[in-house]
C-alpha cells in the first residue's frame, strides 16, 4: 500500500493551500452553511463579478486540483529474460488477476529450456517479444555473431511474434549494425522510458517499486522494464499494478499497441 500523498500535493505542479479554497467556498456560499455565509468576505463577491476568470480559475483549481489528472498516462508493461519455470507463472497470475495483458521479451535460451511455457504466456494473450539468444552486449560483436543471437531466438519464437516483430537489445545497448540486423530479420527495435531496476540488486525487493512510480509521474508515456525472472518481481507486480492504477490519469495499453 502506497500511503504517501498523492502526487498532485507533492509534485509541485499546482500550488494549492486551504486559503484559496475558503476564498472560492465564500464566492459560492452554501445557503444551508450559515457560518460559511457569515464568514464571506464582502471584496471577494465583488472580485468575483470583476475578475470573472480569477473565480472560475480558482474554482476549477478547487475541484480539479491536478492538471495531470486530465492529461493521459500510458502504460505498457513488459518482462524480460524470461521464461523461467518459478516465477514467470507467478507474474502470469498476477496479470491474469489483474486482467492485464504485456509483453514478454524471451531470451532464446529460456524459451528454447521451456516451450511450454512459451506457449503458456502467447495462449494467456501476451505478446512475446525477442530478446537474443544469450543476452550479451551485442555492440561487441560481429554482424555474423549479432545476427547468430537474434535469427536463432526468431526461429525458437517465430510461431509467437506475429507479423510486428519486437525486438529489445539486452541492456538496451544498441547501435546501427544491430539495428540493422534486426531490421533484416524483420524486427522493430523497442526498449522503454522507465526502468525501476528491479534487476538491481539494491533496490530489491520492494525498493524499485516506488522508483519506478517516481519515474513514471513524469511521463506521459510510460513503457515499463521489468523482469519475469526475478522471484522479487513476480511476488511484487500486482502490488505494483495497484501502486500504477493509483497514478493520476494511468491507463494500461493493448500490447498490440506497443
Ligand atoms: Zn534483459
Amino acid at each position: 500500500m502506497d500511503h504517501s500523498p498523492p502526487a498532485k500535493l507533492r509534485n509541485g505542479r499546482f500550488r494549492f493551500d486551504a486559503k484559496d479554497a475558503e476564498l472560492d467556498f465564500g464566492r459560492q456560499p452554501d445557503q444551508n452553511d450559515p457560518e460559511k455565509k457569515t464568514a464571506e468576505p464582502t471584496s471577494s463577491a465583488t472580485e468575483a463579478v470583476e475578475r470573472p476568470d480569477i473565480a472560475r480559475d480558482r474554482k476549477r483549481e478547487t475541484l480539479i486540483p491536478d492538471p495531470a489528472a486530465t492529461t493521459a498516462k500510458d502504460v505498457w508493461l513488459t518482462f524480460d529474460d524470461g521464461p523461467n519455470p518459478e516465477s514467470t507463472p507467478k507474474v502470469l497470475a498476477a496479470l491474469s488477476r489483474a486482467n492485464l495483458k504485456a509483453t514478454f521479451f524471451m531470451l532464446g535460451l529460456n524459451a528454447e529450456a521451456q516451450p511450454r511455457l512459451v506457449e503458456r504466456v502467447f495462449d494467456a494473450g501476451h505478446r512475446i517479444g525477442n530478446h537474443s539468444y544469450s543476452h550479451p552486449h551485442l555492440t561487441e560483436l560481429t554482424e555474423a555473431e549479432i545476427r547468430e543471437e537474434i535469427g536463432r531466438t526468431d526461429r525458437l519464437l517465430a510461431p509467437y511474434l506475429g507479423a510486428d516483430k519486437l525486438f529489445r537489445p539486452p541492456y538496451g545497448h544498441t547501435n546501427s549494425l544491430v539495428q540493422m540486423v534486426a531490421a533484416e530479420l524483420g524486427y522493430r527495435e523497442v526498449r522503454w522510458t522507465v526502468d525501476p531496476r528491479d534487476w538491481d540488486k539494491s533496490y530489491r525487493p520492494k525498493k524499485w517499486m516506488n522508483f519506478g512510480i517516481s519515474q513514471m509521474k513524469a511521463l506521459s508515456s510510460c513503457v515499463v522494464l521489468l523482469h519475469d525472472i526475478r522471484p522479487a518481481t513476480s511476488s511484487n507486480v500486482a502490488a505494483f499494478i495497484a501502486m500504477i492504477r493509483q497514478l493520476a490519469g494511468a491507463r494500461f495499453k493493448a500490447p498490440s499497441t506497443l
